[in-house]
């Protein structure tokens, strides 16, 4: 019998489809993994040596920081050589933009705040992005808005942010240019999730989200999973960015796990295991990791059951691919439901392995 299809939690917000390369957004389209290198951009091999890096994680589009005009003046070689689309990202010198674009950049992010002068370039900005088929993002910061809005609205509100976005969204829409996505990132993922309910109400543009400045890994994280979490539950989220203090491939395999445990992209390797409690007859932790180093880079969707006890542990075991269901110094080896073996406990993690390479060996030749 074939397996049933995913459950999705809501249907997706609709918005304008965006071609960044060959990377669709928006629409119908997967929903998008990015990240931000974090080499100096001038550093050529260095920054594609963590593009690769970042695609062989998942990373679907990547963005690279454009802060100087030796940045800007080596964008051709990284656009022509990336596997994934690239993004410039470009604050204060919208000269820059005019050469993303003519780089071959799949898209360039500007912040309207950040750039003087903006509104006077818009016009030209939308008549080169339009002719290069280039998609824009306004990517609206809460540390970064219009000096007007902030007068207006006393502090980065989710209405002042929704409300810096659709002015600056305005200027496009009267030259007649809507091939642009939008972001409104805040630290605090409340006010987040609220600005981009906000802005999911008030247009069809495709919606990229971030937690800003979310901190360092662990909180980072979180706040990213709950933030995201509540968002494209509701289906709102064309693309998402997690923002860490920690190296970018952290992100992106972040911002994987959150799209695989909401059913938005196809689960890979999932471990199922347990946390452990007064019952346990083995090390579960050690274990669980182990496997999880040892299963590391698997393509194949796989569940695998690490557990610690026989009360719930044969239950999971025989509900995943592969399980082990551990207790008096041994482990029930269970693939697909059935015991296949029974190993003494410092062979559980080296029979795993070998049986979930063999299972996934069966997958990839299916
Ligand atoms: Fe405790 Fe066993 Fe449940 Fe693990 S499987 S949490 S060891 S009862």
């Amino acid at each position: 019998m074939p397996a049933p299809a995913p459950i999705q939690l809501a249907p997706r917000h609709v918005t304008r489809k965006l071609k960044l390369g060959n990377v669709e957004v928006g629409g119908d389209a997967p929903i998008s993994v990015q990240s931000m290198t974090t080499t100096k951009t001038t550093d050529i091999n260095g920054t594609l040596q963590q593009i690769a890096e970042l695609t062989a994680a998942g990373c679907d589009i990547v963005r690279v920081a454009v802060p100087s005009q030796d940045d800007a003046d080596v964008l051709h070689i990284i656009a022509k050589k990336s596997k994934i689309p690239v993004i410039a990202d470009i604050h204060f010198q919208p000269r820059y933009v005019f050469q993303a674009i003519e780089a071959g950049c799949a898209g360039v992010r500007v912040n309207p705040g950040n750039i003087k002068q903006f509104d006077d370039k818009i016009a030209d900005i939308a008549r080169a992005a339009s002719d290069a088929g280039v998609p824009l993002r306004i990517g609206i910061n809460a540390g970064s808005l219009d000096k007007r809005i902030m007068q207006k609205y006393g502090s980065a509100t989710p209405e002042a942010l929704v409300a810096s976005a659709m002015q600056e969204a305005r200027l496009f829409e009267d030259v007649d240019f809507h091939d642009f996505a939008i972001s409104v990132k805040h630290h605090d993922p409340v006010v987040m999730i609220r600005a981009y309910q906000l802005l999911a109400e008030a247009c069809d543009y495709p919606l990229h989200l971030g937690v800003t400045e979310a901190g360092p890994a662990f909180q980072g994280t979180i706040k990213s999973s709950v933030a995201f979490g509540a968002l494209l539950a509701q289906g709102i989220g064309d693309t998402i960015r997690v923002s860490l203090s920690a190296p970018p491939v952290e992100e992106v395999k972040v911002g994987v796990k959150i799209l695989e445990a909401l059913n938005l992209r196809p689960r890979h390797l999932e471990i199922v295991s347990c946390p452990s409690c007064g019952r346990a007859q083995v090390d579960v932790y050690t274990l669980a990791e182990e496997v999880t180093k040892g299963l590391e880079g698997m393509t194949v969707p796989l569940r695998v059951a690490v557990m610690g006890c026989v009360v719930n542990g044969p239950g999971e075991a025989r509900e995943a691919d592969l399980g082990v269901a551990s207790g008096n110094g041994k482990g029930q080896i269970f693939v697909h439901g059935e015991v296949v073996k029974t190993v003494p406990e410092d062979q559980i993690v080296a029979t795993l392995i070998e049986e979930a390479n063999r299972l996934a060996e069966t997958l990839e030749a299916d």
